[in-house]
Formats: structure tokens, C-alpha cells, sequence
């Protein structure tokens, strides 16, 4: 099946007091029509730049090479104003914090039907009913009255819930849900990673979560990147990923996720701090958190394609 979206040697980087960071350090990866993909990493992994790159989103300081093919057309060779076409429209970003995404002093009604208007040429009264069907679809109860709410009249629940209604307005190709739970109650985390991976599903649209929690992405996602410095480390479907990780960076993060039935364990976070980026030691980056290093570990490891669409960046995998 041909990819909706190709990326091939992703590389971003930071002008920064401190000199040159480089966030993303060449990434490869295809989204399947249809496919959700979990992204996952702790804070600095680059997960979040690399989709900002891609939506031409970088803040000034940030510049971005390499490829990414959506339907066949290069996103990071096209001008801000043909991919302003394509953003929202072909492929949505959902962001972490709903206060930045929605106007405190622009009533719901206004911030979503100018939008529709804008992208479909609906006129006032299609796009309000359309615009009260997605608030439906993400179940904010009442839509025919609240529409006309302002933003703090909503809970934080309901505001993300909102911003995920946004983003499917225009019904994209490609929805990107970045950390879209971070600020919210657990329970109402879990909803809404389900939510977005329901709708996804239900309109045949490819997705992909964003998150620093492995956990957030079971029973959502297909598949799994798992990044590392800048790196993809890891790449595998959800059950492969669960059943039987094989970089020690994933392990340790499979191994610090709360469990039903190890409600009294301690669990074992992953000793130490991701790298400095503008200073990453030489070899693999995981090196100096990893109880299984070895000699061979002085030197970077390849991303070792394991069959299917398994890969693992580690020396492990030559070893005898
Ligand atoms: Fe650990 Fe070495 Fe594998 Fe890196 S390459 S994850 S240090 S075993």
C-alpha cells in the first residue's frame, strides 16, 4: 500500500547560545493509509520537532533537512504558503495545551465555523451544523447550545476535546495528536487517547499520538517509534512492542509502566537523564543509562531491521 507519508532522513536543527542542537538527527519512516503510529520518548527525543519540521511549524531559531512525501509531494520543499494549504486541511496537529490552540476571547461557534467556511467554501449555516456534528463526535454534550460558549466555560477535559474537534473539522488525511493528554486527570487521559484513536478509525484517517507514555499508545496505535536522542531506537507493531521489546530503552520504559496487576510493586524508572544535546557522547546515546552496554557500545549502533517492520538500534543485535 503506498504510504500517505514518506519522511527519509529527517534532521533538525536549533541555533542556540550554546551553539548548534541538533534535535532530530535523521529519521526514516512511512504512515500507511489508515495506520495510527504511536511515537514515543521522553521530553528532548525529538518526537515533538520532528512533526513540527514536517508542518513547517519550527520555531525561528530551528531548520530542518531531508524528505517528507505526503501523497507523492514534498512538504519541506514547498513554499509557506503551499503548505499552509495543506496544513489543516490535508493533515491536522493537535497540540499539548488547548489554551494555545483555542482563542479565550473568540466564542467555539466563531474559532470553528470561520474555519470550515474557509476550507470547504461552506456557507454560515452548513458549516455550524457540520461544526456541531464534530463537537458531537468528541461528545461535548449539548453542541447545539455550547457551541456558542466561550473556552473557559469548558473544563480541561472538555477544551482538548474541543481542539481534537478542530482538528477533524476539515476532515485531514493525517491527524497529529501531540501529548494531546498531557494536562488532564489520568482518567480523562486515557478517554481521550482513546477517542482520537476511535475517530481515526472510524473516518479511515492515519494518526499519530505523540507521548512521552508508552502505556498512552496500547489499544490505540498499530505501531510503535520509539525515539532516543534524537533517533528512532525502536520500531514495531503494538504487540511486538509489548510482547517483546528488544532495545533496553524501550525495555526500561515497558518495565516503568504501571500495571493492574503490580498495583504494590516500585517500579524501576530508567536510572539517569537523556543526553545534553548540543554534546552527545560518542557511541550510542543510551550508553550511560544502559545495564547492558558492552564494549561495541563505544561505537553508534545502526538501526538493525529485524523482519517485518521491526528494527532495533543496538549492538545487542550482533552479538553472538
Ligand atoms: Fe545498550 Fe549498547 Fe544497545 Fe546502546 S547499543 S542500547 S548501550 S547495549
Amino acid at each position: 500500500m503506498t504510504p500517505v507519508l514518506e519522511v527519509r532522513d529527517l534532521r533538525v536543527r536549533f541555533d542556540t547560545p550554546d551553539g548548534e542542537v541538533e534535535a532530530v538527527r535523521g529519521i526514516d519512516f512511512d504512515l500507511a493509509p489508515g495506520e495510527s503510529l504511536g511515537v514515543v520518548g521522553e521530553s528532548g527525543s525529538g518526537k515533538t520537532q520532528a512533526f513540527m519540521a514536517i508542518l513547517g511549524l519550527l520555531a525561528e531559531n530551528g531548520s530542518a533537512t531531508g524528505v517528507a512525501r505526503y501523497r507523492g509531494e514534498d512538504l519541506m520543499a514547498m513554499s509557506p504558503s503551499e503548505l499552509n494549504r495543506h496544513r489543516g486541511h490535508d493533515i491536522a496537529m493537535i497540540f499539548q495545551d488547548p489554551m494555545t490552540a483555542l482563542n479565550p476571547y473568540l466564542s467555539i461557534e466563531k474559532q470553528m465555523v470561520e474555519v470550515v467556511m474557509h476550507h470547504q467554501g461552506l456557507g454560515h449555516a452548513e458549516a455550524r451544523a457540520h461544526a456541531i456534528e464534530m463537537l458531537r463526535a468528541v461528545r461535548i454534550p449539548d453542541p447545539e447550545q455550547r457551541i456558542d460558549q466561550y473556552p473557559h466555560e469548558f473544563s480541561g477535559g472538555m477544551r482538548q476535546r474541543i481542539t481534537i474537534a478542530m482538528g477533524l473539522l476539515c476532515e485531514p488525511d493525517i491527524l497529529v495528536a501531540d501529548e494531546p493528554t498531557t494536562a488532564l486527570d489520568v482518567t480523562v487521559q486515557a478517554q481521550i487517547a482513546r477517542l482520537v484513536g476511535d475517530i481515526a478509525r472510524r473516518s479511515h484517517m492515519s494518526s499519530v499520538l505523540i507521548t512521552h507514555d508508552l502505556g498512552a499508545v496500547a489499544g490505540v496505535c498499530d505501531r510503535v517509534m520509539v525515539m532516543y536522542a534524537g533517533q528512532v531506537v525502536e520500531t514495531g507493531s503494538v504487540g511486538d512492542i509489548f510482547s517483546a521489546p528488544r532495545h533496553p530503552y524501550t525495555q526500561g520504559l515497558l518495565a516503568s509502566m504501571p500495571r493492574l496487576d503490580r498495583i504494590d510493586d516500585v517500579l524501576p524508572a530508567i536510572p539517569g537523564n537523556p543526553p545534553n544535546l548540543s554534546d552527545i557522547p560518542a557511541g550510542c546515546a543510551f550508553r550511560a543509562r544502559c545495564s547492558r552496554a558492552f564494549e561495541a557500545c563505544g561505537e553508534p549502533p545502526p538501526l538493525h531491521p529485524l523482519g517485518g517492520d521491526r528494527a532495533s538500534r543496538c549492538h545487542l543485535e550482533d552479538a553472538p
